[in-house]
C-alpha cells in the first residue's frame, strides 16, 4: 500500500477578527481532510478559538495552536490587548500593529523547527513569501474578501482612473473588468486615493508577495464569482482555490465546537428572537472594528424605530467621546423604549453573530460589507443593506447592489476609518428608514433580492457538499501540497546520496 506523506500545514492568522476567523475555520477544514494543522498566533487570541481546536482535537483531527508571548510591555499595552478589535484608538491599534511587527524573527524561526511543508499566511505578512523560499515550501497568500475587491483594487492602482477628474464625487469606470463598474474617488480607500504615502508603501509590499506566491486561498465559491475568480488567475498569473463559504463548511460538520460558543442554553437574545416571527427581524452590524460615533449611533435607532421594524443590533462601544454621557443617556432611554414595545433588541460590543444569523426570525442585514459578514449572510440566504465604511467595503457593496442584486445601498458616500468619521458624515434617519422599509417590506423588489440570497445560499451550500466545488478544491490542493513534498523529499535525498 502507498503511504501518504504527513503534511505540515502552518497557519499565520493576521490577528484582527475578519481575517482570524476565517483563517481559524480553514486551518480546521484541512485538518478535517487529513493534513497537520498548526496555528501560530498569541495567547489572547489563541483564547477565543480555543475550544473549537481543543474539540477537534479530541475528536482525533491533527491540530494544534502554537502559542507565541505577545510583547505587550515593549509597546507599551496592557496585557491581553492584542487583536486590532481591542484598539479603541489609533495609537492603540498603532501599538498592536508594532507589537505583532516585532513577533516576525520568532515566527521565521518557528517555521524551520516546525517542519512545515507549507504556509498559508495572511496577506499582511508579505515577508512570508520570503520565509517558505528558504525554507523551499509553498507560500499559500490567504485573502479574506473577495475576488472582486481584489480585482478592482488591482484595476484602480494599476491605471489610476480617478487621478486628474474634476472632483472627488465624479464617477469614473474601473478599467478591465468583466462588467462595468463604477466608482467615486471618495469611495476609494484613502491610500489608494492619494500618491506615494507609507500605507501605499506597505500594501505594494503585500501586492508582490502576492504575486511571488505559490498560489492564493480564497474564502468564495466558484458560482459566486467565477468571472473574477478567472480573472484574478489572468492578472496575478498564480494558482487559486476557492474553498468558502468556510464559516459555513465547518459548522456544517457538527462534531467540532462553533466559535460562537454559548455557554447559556437560552441566552436572553435567543428567548427574544423566538418570541419573534420567521424572516421578521432585521440584524443590525457593522463587523468587528467600527465603532460609531454617537450622533450616527442616534439616528440609526431613530431611523431603526422608525421603520416600525423589528431589530437586534449591535453596538460596539466608543470610549473617549467629548458628548459620551449624553449619548449614554439617549441610548439608555432608546434601549428601555424598545425593551418595552419589544421592537429591538440591542446587544453590547460582541455578539453571536453566527447563531443569530442562523436563527429563521432573521429576515435581513444591515452589514458593513465585510466580507466574513456577508458570506455568512448570504450561507443564510439573507439580502442585506449596504453601509460601506472602509477599505476593500466599498467594491464590495458594488458586487451586492450591481452584480448580484441581493442588497439594497444606504448611499455612503466616503470611504473612510471609523475613528476619522464625524458630524459632516452622519446617515440620516430618513435613508436608514427607507432601506429598510424596502428590504424589510413585502414590494417586489425585495422580495427578488430575498429570491437571489436564498438562491446563491443554497448553491453556496452546495459547494461545501462533498463533490461540490469548494469540497474538490480543498482535496485538490491537498494534493498538489502532499505531491509537493514528495518531489521535495526526493530531491533532498538525492542531493545527500
Ligand atoms: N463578528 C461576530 N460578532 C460581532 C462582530 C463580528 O461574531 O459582534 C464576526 C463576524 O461573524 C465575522 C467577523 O467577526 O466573522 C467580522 O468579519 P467581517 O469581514 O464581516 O468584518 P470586519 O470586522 O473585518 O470589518
Amino acid at each position: 500500500m502507498k503511504m501518504e506523506p504527513q503534511l505540515n500545514i502552518i497557519f499565520l492568522p493576521y490577528p484582527t477578527p475578519g481575517h482570524m476567523i476565517p483563517m481559524v475555520d480553514s486551518a480546521r477544514l484541512f485538518a478535517r481532510h487529513g493534513a497537520s494543522s498548526t496555528i501560530i498566533t498569541t495567547q489572547a487570541n489563541a483564547s477565543t478559538f480555543q475550544k473549537a481546536i481543543d474539540s477537534d482535537f479530541e475528536a482525533g483531527y491533527s491540530i494544534r495552536i502554537h502559542v507565541i508571548p505577545f510583547p505587550a510591555s515593549q509597546v507599551g499595552l496592557p496585557e491581553g490587548v492584542e487583536n486590532m478589535k481591542d484598539g479603541n484608538s489609533l495609537e492603540i491599534m498603532g501599538k498592536i500593529g508594532r507589537g505583532i511587527h516585532m513577533l516576525r524573527d520568532q515566527i521565521e524561526l518557528l517555521f524551520h523547527d516546525l517542519n512545515a511543508d507549507c504556509l498559508v499566511t495572511d496577506m499582511l505578512y508579505p515577508w512570508t513569501v520570503d520565509s517558505a523560499e528558504k525554507l523551499g515550501i509553498p507560500r499559500l497568500y490567504f485573502y479574506s474578501s473577495s475576488y472582486f475587491s481584489n480585482c478592482a483594487s488591482y484595476s484602480v492602482r494599476t491605471h489610476r482612473p480617478h487621478d486628474g477628474l474634476e472632483s472627488d464625487t465624479s464617477k469614473f469606470l474601473i478599467p478591465d473588468l468583466p462588467h462595468k463598474t463604477e466608482m467615486t474617488a471618495l469611495q476609494l480607500a484613502e491610500w489608494i486615493r492619494t500618491k506615494n504615502n507609507s500605507t501605499a508603501q506597505f500594501f505594494d509590499a503585500v501586492f508582490e508577495s502576492e504575486k511571488r506566491s505559490y498560489g492564493a486561498v480564497y474564502n468564495s465559491f466558484h458560482d459566486l464569482e467565477n468571472e473574477y475568480e478567472e480573472h484574478y488567475k489572468n492578472i496575478m498569473g498564480i494558482k487559486v482555490w476557492s474553498i468558502g463559504p468556510v464559516a459555513a463548511w465547518i459548522n456544517s460538520t457538527n462534531k467540532g465546537q462553533k466559535h460562537d460558543h454559548v455557554e447559556e442554553l437560552e441566552p436572553k437574545w435567543l428567548k427574544w428572537l423566538n418570541s419573534k416571527k420567521i424572516g421578521s427581524v432585521l440584524y443590525v452590524s457593522f463587523g468587528s472594528l467600527t465603532r460609531l460615533p454617537n450622533a450616527q449611533v442616534a439616528e440609526i435607532a431613530h431611523g431603526l424605530e422608525n421603520s416600525g421594524h423589528d431589530f437586534i443590533w449591535v453596538i460596539r462601544k466608543r470610549e473617549n467621546n467629548d458628548d459620551d454621557n449624553d449619548g449614554d443617556s439617549f441610548l439608555h432611554d432608546f434601549e428601555v423604549r424598545m425593551r418595552e414595545s419589544n421592537q429591538g433588541y440591542i446587544i453590547w460590543n460582541w455578539a453571536p453573530q453566527l447563531l443569530i444569523l442562523e436563527h429563521s426570525s432573521i429576515g435581513g442585514i444591515v452589514t458593513h460589507c465585510g466580507w466574513n459578514s456577508i458570506l455568512e449572510s448570504l450561507s443564510f440566504g439573507l439580502p442585506m443593506i449596504t453601509w460601506p465604511m472602509f477599505a476593500e467595503q466599498f467594491y464590495n457593496e458594488k458586487l451586492l447592489v450591481d452584480m448580484l442584486k441581493i442588497s439594497v445601498a444606504i448611499g455612503v458616500k466616503e470611504n473612510k476609518l471609523w475613528v476619522s468619521l464625524g458630524e459632516e458624515d452622519v446617515v440620516k434617519r430618513d435613508m436608514i428608514t427607507n432601506a429598510v422599509k424596502v428590504l424589510m417590506g413585502s414590494g417586489e423588489e425585495s422580495m427578488e433580492m430575498r429570491k437571489r440570497a436564498k438562491k446563491l445560499g443554497d448553491v453556496g451550500k452546495r459547494a461545501i457538499e462533498e463533490g461540490g466545488t469548494s469540497y474538490n478544491n480543498l482535496i485538490r490542493l491537498i494534493q498538489e501540497l502532499k505531491s509537493l513534498k514528495v518531489s521535495r523529499e526526493l530531491s533532498k535525498r538525492k542531493l545527500e546520496n
